[in-house]
């Protein structure tokens, strides 16, 4: 506590690590966590009072003053230590990490509700919009006004007039909550003995109110929501709260209406998609208890939860959970500090677990609940490859003859297809026949990438886009540039020549004007309006389609050989994932992979459904290797507009790394998208044994470094996803 006159440590959302000293103002006591208002130059800013005393520098009596205290909730204890956690293991600014927990504090005035009930008098003309207004509240209850509008389909001037007229009376209506109570009892599930083992578990962990982490295995399907929607059950009934991680919550309303279904109201909602006005009642909805459970994209994890008892991440695998830019964090890492850090139950749920907590499970680090089948007796589907080497289709196509077979058996069944296809656009890549020439990207080292139906080339790193020619502009011949390679819109083409009856969907993110848009096409394919469906990796998360009984996968050895260490566990993941939309309703699915290399371990633990063999392999490669998580990486990537300064830099930086027997400083070397934006970038990787103290190494090495000037910019990836 600080009193008036006394010295604070104030942290700022700037890429600062340090904190600010400021005095309390007169009349004023500041704790620790107290939003605040600051001067900083000749700028406001929101700031937080930050744990320690204030030392009194040498310029004490210079110091400024706090401008006063937010009428905000303090930021709890538990979240100034996620956030210094967060700070250490990223290497990230304890200021830029504060900025992501202080969203969206500021509330906007709250709107005054009116409401309206009977008044005493009746009015002299009675005209039928009255008539129906006042039969609406012939019921004696308030009305709010919004709905009585609704409802009745009348001017606001005819309340107005209502109201003048003393026939209708105004009332003031409280604030309207910011999320709804779930309704425990609503529809609980009358669960499976595998589930309901797993799901008494869980809803014991969550009721001792400590620390445990579950990693929830379970095939697609066999019920792992309604498994954990029973431990979010427990957490409410305690009076606590449960944050529910989802990769790609701004895309569906399947998994709010699921829940809907089993609680009575959907759940608040956190993603950037989120109106601003919504997100700030949320936030302190939130911070004061009232908002018992939220589903939330990867910034859910700095919302000020006041009694926080329980965090699922949902299809934990998913690389979406990695934040690429600003802090680059591991949602999926950071949910279980998250959740030690305020005694929490997580729970980590995924038919194709992260090799990461695989092997946590294995050390037991994480308990491990399995359930081994599809609920209601369901099959998983039967899964078997096409030798596209043998069993291709003609040149220029993309479909083999035995998957547009099954495509016409299933639609013909009255059944829905899905076509996959991990690439958005039309082609890859265009060439011109004549000369060879190739449409690169001005600013990355990055194929144009041609969308027919945007009629445009378009980077898919920086969004570049140009029309395209007619001429080839190296040779100036005419109509020679040819479209290499399939995107989900080519298929789409051939599609449409296979079955031109077919009702065809094709769901790719850019084809779409908004988010809105593309949620009503998948709600159209969950209802089975559409019998044949072209997707990218969008299709893959999570969405049930019950009408689906084929999913065809058009290339399948797409991910593989990248030598990116974790190629062959994301394509074992993404695959078993679109496969896993197959036979989810009534009845029983089944998938065909195209592939050049059908013997290769994906494919072949895919096509035997011998998972454990597949992760037994991985694990002993990356064990054996010293990767992840049997050893630790990090990189450091040097951009700058000019090649030469980037790799100078990035040589000087080499050279500064302090010995170290155990760790290995690879590169400089160009990262595998040498230039993006215009910028070039020049990594170096770091490998280390796995109990290595690699943050204390790279920041004692940094601090000794030359630091980069001008335009060049350091980024730290600390467990880096992408190689
Ligand atoms: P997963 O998350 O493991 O893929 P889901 O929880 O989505 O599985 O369940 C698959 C389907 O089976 C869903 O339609 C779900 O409603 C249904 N289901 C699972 N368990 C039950 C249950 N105990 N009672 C009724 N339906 C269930
Ligand atoms: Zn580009």
């Amino acid at each position: 506590m600080a009193n008036p006159g006394e010295v604070v440590e104030i942290m700022l959302p700037v890429a600062l690590e340090r904190t600010y000293s400021y005095r309390v103002p007169f009349g004023n006591v500041l704790m620790p966590g107290d939003v605040v208002r600051v001067t900083l130059g000749p700028r406001e800013t929101v700031g937080v009072v930050w744990d320690g005393d204030g030392v009194l520098p040498a310029s004490s009596n210079r110091l400024k003053y706090v401008e006063e205290r937010l009428a905000v909730p303090p930021l709890r204890e538990d979240m100034r230590r996620f956030i210094e956690w967060v700070s250490n293991w990223t290497l990230t600014p304890r200021g830029m990490v504060m900025r992501m927990a202080l969203r969206a504090p500021e509330l906007p005035p709250e709107k005054p509700r009116l409401g309206y009930r009977l008044g005493g008098s009746e009015p002299e003309r009675l005209t039928p919009a009255r008539r129906r207004v006042l039969g609406h509240l012939a019921d004696g209850f308030v009305h709010e006004k919004k709905a009585l509008i609704e409802a009745t389909g009348v001017s606001p001037g005819v309340i107005d007039g209502l109201v003048d007229a003393g026939a209708v009376t105004p009332v003031a209506l409280p604030p309207e909550p910011a999320a709804r109570m779930p309704d425990l009892d609503f529809a609980a599930a009358s669960l499976s003995e595998a589930q309901a083992r797993a799901a008494a578990d869980l809803t014991q962990k969550v009721a001792a109110r400590r620390f445990a982490a579950t990693l929830l295995e379970g095939v697609t399907g066999s019920g792992k929501t309604e498994v954990y929607f029973e431990a979010v059950a427990e957490a409410v009934r305690q009076g606590g709260q449960a944050l529910i991680m989802l990769p790609e919550i701004a895309l569906t309303n399947q998994f709010l209406d699921r829940f809907a279904a089993r609680f009575g109201v959907r759940p608040a909602e956190w993603h950037s998609g989120v109106a601003a006005n919504k997100r700030a009642r949320l936030w302190h909805g939130i911070a004061k208890g009232e908002v018992a459970v939220v589903a939330g994209a990867r910034s859910a994890l700095f919302l000020p939860f006041a009694d926080l008892r329980l965090v699922v991440v949902d299809e934990e695998h998913d690389s979406a959970y990695k934040q690429e830019d600003g802090p680059r964090y591991h949602a999926r890492d950071m949910a279980v500090v998250r959740a030690r850090l305020v005694d929490a139950a997580v729970v980590l749920a995924s038919a194709t677990p992260s090799i990461e907590s695989r092997v946590n499970a294995d050390r037991g680090r994480y308990d491990h609940l399995i359930l081994p089948e599809r609920f209601g007796g369901r099959s998983l589907p039967a899964i078997a490859a096409i030798d596209m080497r043998s069993g291709g289709p003609e040149r220029g196509r993309f479909i083999a003859p035995r998957l547009a077979e099954a495509v016409r058996e299933t639609i013909a069944a009255g059944d829905q297809a899905l076509l996959f296809l991990n690439r958005r656009g039309y082609a890859p890549l265009t060439l011109c026949r004549k000369c060879g020439h190739r449409f690169q990207c001005p600013h990355c080292t990055a194929w144009l990438v041609e969308h027919r139906f945007r009629k445009s080339l378009v980077c898919h790193h920086c969004g570049h886009t140009a029309p395209v020619p007619r001429q080839c502009p190296s040779c100036e011949a005419e109509d020679t540039l040819t479209p290499c390679g399939p995107g989900v819109e080519r298929i789409a083409e051939e599609v449409a020549g296979l079955f031109p009856q077919a009702h065809t969907v094709i769901l790719s993110s850019d084809l779409f004007a908004s988010t809105e848009k593309l949620k009503q096409e998948l709600e159209t394919v969950a209802r089975g309006d559409a019998n044949l469906v072209i997707g990218t990796q969008l299709v893959a998360k999570g969405h049930n389609f019950p009408h689906l009984t084929l999913v065809g996968v058009i290339d399948a050895d797409l991910g593989l050989g990248t030598g990116d260490p974790r190629a062959a566990e994301r394509t074992f993941q993404l695959l078993g994932q679109v496969t896993g939309r197959a036979g989810r309703g009534d009845k029983p699915g089944r998938a065909l992979l195209q592939s050049y290399d059908p013997g290769h371990p994906v494919m072949q633990a895919l096509i035997s459904g011998d998972k454990e063999s597949f992760y037994a392999r991985e694990i002993a490669i990356r064990a054996q290797a010293g990767l992840p998580p049997y050893g630790r990486m990090a990189s450091l990537t040097i951009l700058d507009e000019d090649r030469a300064k980037a790799e100078t830099f990035a040589r000087l930086l080499a050279k500064a790394a302090p010995f170290d027997a155990a760790l290995r400083v690879l590169g400089p070397a160009e990262a595998p998208i040498a230039v993006i934006r215009g910028r070039h970038r020049m990594r170096l990787i770091l490998q280390a044994p796995r109990d290595f103290a690699l943050q204390d190494y790279i920041r004692a090495w940094l601090a000794a470094a030359p630091k980069p000037t001008g335009q060049l910019a350091l980024e730290i990836d600390i467990d880096p996803m992408n190689f």
